[in-house]
Order: structure tokens, then C-alpha cells, then sequence
């Protein structure tokens, strides 16, 4: 072979074997079997020989582009596996790595104290019965002996809405739609919205009560103490000291409201408690004999008691939650703060709700 051809050669399988990457073999193609490639311009200068030395050289050359033509071929093929070896390894899915776990949802926590409020009375027999949010002035004021001056009816403080339709102030319009059902015994919780024009730190225009009430023979201040205690150490503790102070509601007579000891100061005085020592939890009072006659009831015949607390309330003092607004801006870091549940969910083999209050 000529000397020349030979070293084209030689420099061409070197160049395909030093070739990293498909782009760059290609240039090496070009630059040897192009159309100005350095083997095409051996072929072209043979014109320049004389006649007798072509075909010789005709071959070597041709020879030579056969073999550099092999060699990038195989080159191609190697590389071209190379680069796929290396997608796939980059591609490759790694089942041992950890997975995303979806967010789970909370239950609100007024959803919670609501349902810990109803579980605890539902365990004693009571009835959960919800009632319509709009109202008349009947049901809302007049039936439960709400006289027309008293302050409560002021258009400050009730949203009116046409003719003789109002929002519910509160849950007791329950106790009238549902004795005016049925005949005692009665024994019904009323859950729901309520609404009142105040918006402050602790208060809203909507939030959510749960009324209670029994109606049955021979029912006293006795049952309704019992009851209320027994519900409210459930809640907020064993062993909280509770008393009942002397009020007022026109629905109920004699009335009270229900205090328990602060748990965070334990009667000392502190900021949850306003340093009082105690904490209002509901109101309550004996049903009022006319409000059992406005629905037909002989207050000879039956007695009963009703209850009624902020479910709003009743979280934030068990949290320690001084906003009210703040169960309602839907702040996920705060809403998924809360336990799920407001109290301990029941063991099995502990004594019932019913057993606890003798009833
Ligand atoms: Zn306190």
C-alpha cells in the first residue's frame, strides 16, 4: 500500500476509535469520506497518475474507505449502546424510594366539639333533632317568653329578614318546634348555626350552639345538676369544681349559669380565667311553666329543664384559643393543630355515661 494512503488510513481508525460521542464521529466521517474528505481527495487526485499506477491505487483507496467505513460502523454501534446505556440509567425508576404520602384531611375543630358535646349526651338518651336556621319572630322570641321589649329583639342585635322572618338567635326555638311534636318524655339536643350582629375578638355573627332539653314527671333542679356536672367533668375533667350561679333567661325559672374551676390556675386566677378563678360554661334554668304552656303542656303535670352553650365557646376554652375568628379563617397550621378528638374516646370495659350520673 502507498505510503500516503496508509497513513490516511491509519490516522482515520484513530480518530473513529478516539470518537466519544455520535456527533463527533460524524465530523470524523466528514473529514476523511466527505465530499472534500481527506480518503474522496485520494480518489480525486488520481487523475494526476499516471494511467498504468490507477487501478492500483483505484484499490488501495478504495480498500482503505471500506475498512474506515467498518470501523465507524462498529464505533457507531458501540457508542450508540453506551448512550442508551446511559439514558436508561439515568431514566431508571427507583421503587425503593419513599413515595409521597397524600395530605390527610382534619375535622374542624368546632366539628369536634360538637360531636364530643352531642356524643356525651347521646350516651345518656337524648335525642339530637336540628331545627331551621330562619325562624319567626314567634319561635325565636314570643313562645319562649321573650316579652316584645325586651333588649335582645332590638334590631341591633337580630338579623331581620322580611315580614316576620329573623335568623335564629339561638338553638332554644328547638325546645318549641319539638314539644310542640310530641308529648313528654322529652329529651332532645338541638346542634346549629346561630346568628347575632356582634363581631369580635370573642364573638361572631355566626357560630354554633347546642341546646338541651328534658321534659318529663317530676323532673328537678336535682336531674339538671346531675346531668350538667357529669357533662361537664367529661369534657373538662374529672375532677373540675363546678358551681351554679343565680340568673336570668326569660325561658327559664329559677335560671343559672354554670361555672367551672379554671383548669389552668385551678381557682388561683389567671388570663384564661380573667383571674375570676372560674369559667362560665353554659346557661341552664327549670323550663318556664308558661313556655310549657304556650305548647300545650299542664306544668301541674311535667317539669323540665333546658341548657344551652357556644360550641365556639366551649373550644376555645378547652385550647386556649383567645380569636374566635380564628376557627373561621381556615389557617390550615391552626386547624391542624387540634387533637382529634376534645376528650378521650371511650375505653372498653370503662362505665358508661349513664352509670357515672346514677341515671
Ligand atoms: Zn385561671
Amino acid at each position: 500500500m502507498d505510503l500516503e494512503v496508509g497513513s490516511v488510513q491509519e490516522e482515520a481508525l484513530e480518530q473513529v476509535a478516539r470518537a466519544q460521542s455520535l456527533p463527533e464521529l460524524e465530523q470524523v466521517r466528514v473529514a476523511y469520506l466527505g465530499r472534500k474528505g481527506k480518503l474522496t481527495q485520494l480518489l480525486r487526485q488520481m487523475g494526476e497518475l499516471p494511467p498504468e499506477e490507477r487501478p492500483r491505487r483505484g484499490a488501495q483507496v478504495n480498500e482503505a474507505k471500506r475498512r474506515v467505513e467498518e470501523a465507524l460502523e462498529a464505533r457507531r454501534r458501540e457508542l450508540a449502546q453506551a448512550e442508551e446505556e446511559r439514558r436508561l440509567a439515568a431514566e431508571r425508576l427507583d421503587v425503593t424510594l419513599p413515595g409521597w404520602r397524600p395530605a390527610l384531611g382534619h375535622r374542624h375543630p368546632v366539628s369536634l366539639a360538637m360531636d364530643e358535646i352531642l356524643r356525651f349526651f347521646t350516651g345518656l338518651g337524648y335525642e339530637a333533632v336540628e331545627g331551621p336556621e330562619v325562624e319567626t319572630d314567634y319561635y325565636n322570641f314570643e313562645a319562649l317568653n321573650i316579652p316584645p321589649d325586651h333588649p335582645a329583639r332590638d334590631m341591633q342585635d337580630t338579623f331581620y329578614l322580611q315580614g316576620e322572618l329573623l335568623l335564629r338567635t339561638h338553638t332554644s326555638p328547638g325546645q318549641i318546634h319539638t314539644m310542640e311534636a310530641c308529648r313528654p318524655p322529652v329529651r332532645v339536643v338541638v346542634p346549629g348555626r346561630v346568628y347575632r350582629r356582634d363581631a369580635d375578638a370573642t364573638h361572631s355573627p355566626m357560630f354554633h350552639q347546642v341546646e338541651g332539653l328534658l321534659v318529663d314527671r317530676r323532673v328537678t333542679l336535682g336531674d339538671l345538676k346531675g346531668t350538667l356536672i357529669a357533662f361537664v367533668r367529661a369534657i373538662f375533667g374529672q375532677d373540675r369544681k363546678v358551681r351554679f350561679r343565680p340568673s336570668y333567661f326569660p325561658f327559664t325559672e329559677p335560671s343559672a349559669e354554670m361555672d367551672v374551676a379554671c383548669w389552668v390556675c385551678d381557682g388561683a386566677g389567671c388570663r384564661l380565667c380573667g383571674g375570676e378563678g372560674w369559667i362560665e360554661i353554659l346557661g341552664c334554668g327549670m323550663v318556664h311553666p308558661r313556655v310549657l304552656e304556650m305548647v300545650g303542656y299542664d306544668p301541674q303535670e311535667v317539669s323540665g329543664f333546658a341548657f344551652g352553650m357556644g360550641v365556639e365557646r366551649v373550644a376555645m376554652l378547652k385550647y386556649a384559643v383567645s380569636d374566635i375568628r380564628l376557627f373561621f379563617e381556615n389557617d390550615q397550621r391552626f386547624l391542624a393543630s387540634f387533637p382529634a378528638y376534645l376528650v378521650e374516646p371511650p375505653q372498653p370495659g370503662s362505665p358508661t355515661l349513664q352509670e357515672e350520673v346514677g341515671a
